[in-house]
């Protein structure tokens, strides 16, 4: 079933000098279960689009339907219980949690927010330390500050998952942790998902990992989706050619093949002044005239992907 649909997503920024468009006609859906993956350079609107779930900014155009209930059409009071549904986890989990308030207290807070019973507070509290691997009895009463990173995102994990959330948006979960711990915190994650039946929104620029968590993948570029479909065929066929050159820039951990490090060639362009038509066309490979003229839409491709090119791989003759 479908808990999470965005449709026309749309956010901009006055910034001095103009205006920026982070996100522009971005649509996606992802179903109890499911994971879809966001990814692009920094800078994409990756995050943004996340945030806007929460409301952290509110978009300017667009809808977001959170188990059937329009965001940003619904009363004040429906669209608050429905965001209840939508609890997110943020990269630097040790500075979105203060490190002087106790971890019992830091878990509980959208429970007191949210005027469950104070005597349900305590049992859901430690029931979900315990289930993020925190023995309670340890952990309840210290404060943020005593944890490492790694415990610190095990402490968000629970606190937003207490919530008995649908839908969980992980923002870079694992970025600032060391490899030997971001495999822990990606199982954790894969394992509240299963066992509370989870839509994922999993936003990363670790293409690697992505591959591990998705089943779907959403690629942005300056503020919009160009390629989203399956994981696995978009993995071994790229359409897009920003899509494989972002596969291709992904390290190779065999000394005797060649590095294609260098496949994204440049910059992204200014988001105050991007390129007319095709906003990668300063950087692809393909360009020809037509793409400088017209904007490429998001079109279905045969294996029910969609893509924004005019020159799709794998059809380059079109
Ligand atoms: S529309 Fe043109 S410039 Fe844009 S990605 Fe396709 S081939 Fe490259």
């Amino acid at each position: 079933m479908t808990v999470l649909e965005v449709d026309g997503l749309a956010k901009r920024y006055r910034v001095r000098g103009g205006v920026v468009n982070a996100v522009r006609d971005v649509s996606f859906n992802v179903a109890e279960g499911r994971t879809l993956a966001l990814v692009g350079e920094s800078g994409c609107g990756k995050s943004t689009t996340g945030r806007a779930l929460l409301g952290i900014p509110e978009p300017d155009a667009g809808s977001i339907r959170v188990d059937g209930v329009d965001l940003t059409a619904a009363s004040r009071r429906d669209a608050a219980a429905a965001r209840r549904h939508v609890q997110m986890i943020f990269q630097d989990a040790r500075s979105s949690l203060n490190p002087r308030r106790r971890v019992r207290d830091l878990v509980a807070e959208g429970l007191v927010i949210s005027g469950v019973p104070r005597a349900e507070i305590g049992p859901r509290v430690e029931a979900m330390l315990d289930a993020v691997g925190l023995d309670p009895a340890r952990v309840a009463d210290r404060r943020a500050a005593e944890f490492s990173g790694g415990q610190c995102q095990r402490i968000a994990i629970a606190r937003a998952m207490v919530m008995r959330p649908k839908i969980l948006v992980c923002d870079e979960p694992v970025a600032s942790l060391d490899v030997s711990v971001q495999a822990q915190v990606v199982n954790l994650i894969q394992d509240m998902k299963r066992d509370h039946g989870l839509a994922l929104l999993f936003i990363s620029h670790d293409l690697s990992v992505v591959r591990t968590i998705s089943d779907s993948v959403a690629v942005m570029y300056l503020g919009r989706i160009v390629e989203i479909g399956e994981v696995e065929g978009i993995y071994s066929r790229p359409s897009h050619p920003y899509t494989k050159a972002l596969l291709d820039s992904i390290p190779v951990p065999d000394p005797g093949r060649p590095s294609r490090g260098d496949a994204l060639g440049g910059e992204p362009p200014s988001p105050m002044d991007p390129p007319g038509g095709c906003a990668f066309r300063t950087r692809c490979p393909l360009a020809r005239r037509r793409c400088a003229d017209e904007t490429p839409p998001l079109r279905r491709t045969a294996d029910d992907r969609r893509v924004a090119c005019h020159f799709p791989l794998g059809e380059e003759s079109g």
